[in-house]
């Protein structure tokens, strides 16, 4: 059996960035609150509560705390509660995130109508609406809006959007408008995750695909990897089935940016043990294929 793990895999740097910020904050606090999930990895949601990093719903429940916001960002109108409530607060906003902030408010500035792609329930979506106007909105990959005639449009993407869906989107809207601006704003990780699964895919019997099944960027891998093979996407080890393996030659593993090395090795080693194979790794960069991402 030839395993192999898609370069990119796992934590991307702005993960990586917002648990560091979240961890040295809980030196200096009892308690530090998150708005939301801090990743979208149930299982390491967990471990960081035990270290006193623990998840607040609703930013209007956070008074006179440390707060940390998380990679995905919040609204406008969050932002100035948690101000007005005398936290302290540690912006792990991604800047890629913050990015799109920036270009929304510009290009409502310059009286454009700013389209969203991505999925409106996403935080970080629903995070990027707040920095538009009346007329932003949000279109699903596969839809398109047909009341754009002689407009000015600006077009935005959700960070994790496949670039396809953008293209589309892009193409479909243009015969209908006056002109049109269009902002590539899927981040360079997500870029190269991608690009590395949907290869590793291509040369693959099976694909599993490892992350928090909430997670965006993690089901538009599955989705990814599912149009070049069989594909199966979990959260843990537990749910490998020997029987899935039966046959299948050549796998391959990716896994979205919120998912934490040791749910990976998990898995590999799972793998290698069903298969009677002794040579375990301990860290995901002993994984064939594996590279880190460079951005
Ligand atoms: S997936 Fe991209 S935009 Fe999202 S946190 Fe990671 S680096 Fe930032």
């Amino acid at each position: 059996m030839i395993l192999r793990l898609a370069a990119s895999s796992g934590f991307c740097f702005g993960v990586r960035r917002a648990i560091q910020m979240a961890l040295d904050a809980s030196k200096d606090s009892d308690v530090v609150f998150s708005t939301g999930e801090l990743i979208h990895n149930p299982q390491f949601v967990q471990e960081l509560e035990e270290q006193g990093i623990k998840v607040a719903h609703d930013a209007k429940d956070i008074h006179d705390s440390t707060v940390i916001i998380r990679s995905h960002g919040i609204t406008r109108e969050d932002l100035t509660l948690l101000q007005a409530h005398g936290n302290t607060i540690i912006d792990a906003t991604c800047p890629y995130v913050s990015r799109t902030h920036e270009l929304i408010q510009t290009a409502i500035n310059e009286d454009y109508e700013v389209i969203i792609l991505g999925d409106a329930r996403h935080p970080e979506v629903i995070g990027m609406m707040s920095y538009g106007n009346q007329h932003t909105r949000v279109i699903a990959p596969g839809e398109i809006p047909t009341d754009l005639k002689g407009k000015r449009v600006c077009l935005i993407s959700q960070t994790t959007q496949k670039i396809e869906n953008l293209n589309k989107l892009a193409c479909d809207i243009l015969p209908q408008v006056l002109e049109l601006k269009v902002y590539n704003s899927i981040c360079l990780a997500t870029t190269q995750r991608q690009n590395a699964s949907a290869a590793l895919a291509k040369d693959s019997d099976l694909m599993i695909v490892i992350g928090g099944r909430k997670s965006s960027n993690t089901k538009m891998l599955a989705s990814l990897c599912s149009q070049y093979c069989e594909t199966l996407h979990i959260e843990t080890e537990e749910e490998l089935k020997a029987e899935t393996l039966l046959g299948k030659a050549r796998i391959g593993l990716c896994a979205g940016a919120s998912t934490p090395e040791d749910r990976i090795l998990k898995v590999y080693n799972k793998i290698k043990k069903i298969n009677g194979e002794e040579d375990l790794a301990t860290r995901i960069h002993n994984i064939p294929l594996f590279k880190e991402e460079s951005c």
